[in-house]
């Protein structure tokens, strides 16, 4: 069995800078109450490492920024790596909060092409329902059209001067499609894809895989980025693909009888997860004996 260590995988320049941007507040305010505003990327053992460093977080999937803002009184709020629409954070400033903003310069710059598009025209805005990164960016103007699959493009009449863009972690292959249904509608329209960089890699990575069995992606379920290489990987004809937290959640029956098996994981996922189910995946490969370790090897950094 051999076992191909996908590159690039994992942490992105956003989410160490995010991370790094709340182990250096917590270090600086001892005592002070921190907050995070959503889960600081959508990793639960990131998180849990966060809040033993004593941060703590509002996080709700049915509740928008602004609503879980209503949760935070006093103290320091830091803003995730998915960026914050205008309205939060006037919302935060109204009510005395001290703001640390980690969103990442690569949704910061998707910001700042809508704000200056809509002073002449709409925006179609590609990106997932109840996403924090496409509700920060959505919020931005009632210009801007959330784009979840092309029948949405049906409700939407009467729009000037186009702009079509997108959230910065889909999948390269599903938002190809949907741009290319806006432009039937839109044939006149400006094309601005930002899906960014560090996700464009990893999907590329896994897209060039050769005579693959299976894909072991490490994340977690919430991860948009993660989800895609999944998807991906069928995409790219790899018969197998799993998504699985740590190693605590591999079972035999997703290796068994695989002659090359790939490991990558999401930007969000510590590299230390992914490092061990790769050395995993080697001893099994060499001993044939399936003996999970106990404990997931987490570092935050
Ligand atoms: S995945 Fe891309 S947009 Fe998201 S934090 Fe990483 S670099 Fe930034």
């Amino acid at each position: 069995m051999e076992i191909i260590n996908v590159v690039p995988h994992g942490y992105c320049q956003g989410v160490i800078r995010a991370i790094q941007t709340a182990v250096s507040t917590a270090k600086e305010n001892p005592g002070k109450k921190i907050t995070m505003l959503g889960m600081i990327v959508h990793n639960s053992y990131v998180v849990e490492q966060c809040r033993a460093l004593g941060i703590g977080f509002v996080e709700n999937p049915k509740k928008t920024r602004a609503e879980l803002l209503d949760e935070i009184d006093e103290g320091i709020v830091i803003f995730t790596a998915h960026g914050i629409s205008d309205e939060v954070r006037k919302k935060a400033e109204a009510k005395g909060l001290e703001i640390v903003d980690a969103s990442c310069k690569d949704v910061i710059r998707t910001h700042s092409l809508v704000r200056e598009h809509v002073k002449k025209g709409d925006v179609l805005y590609i990106g997932k329902k109840n996403h924090p990164e496409s509700e920060g960016t959505v919020s931005l103007s009632e210009r801007i059209h959330l784009i979840t699959e092309e029948k949405d493009l049906d409700e939407l009449d009467g729009l000037e001067n186009v702009l079509i863009t997108c959230q910065t972690t889909l999948s390269l292959n599903d938002t190809k499609k949907i741009i290319d249904a806006c432009i039937r509608k839109y044939p006149d329209a400006e094309v601005s894809p930002e899906i960014c960089s560090a996700t464009r890699m990893r999907q590329e990575a896994v897209m060039k895989l050769k005579d693959t069995d299976c894909l072991i992606v490490v994340g977690d379920p919430r991860s948009n980025n993660s989800n895609q290489l999944q998807r991906i990987a069928y995409d790219a004809g790899i018969r197998e693909a799993y998504l699985i937290g740590s190693v605590l959640e591999l079972t035999e029956d997703m290796i068994r009888n695989k002659n090359r098996i790939a490991v990558t994981s999401g930007s969000s996922t510590p590299n230390s997860l992914t490092s061990q189910v790769t050395d995993f995946l080697k001893q099994y490969a060499e001993s044939g004996q399936f003996i999970l370790p106990k404990e997931a090897e987490v570092r935050l950094l």
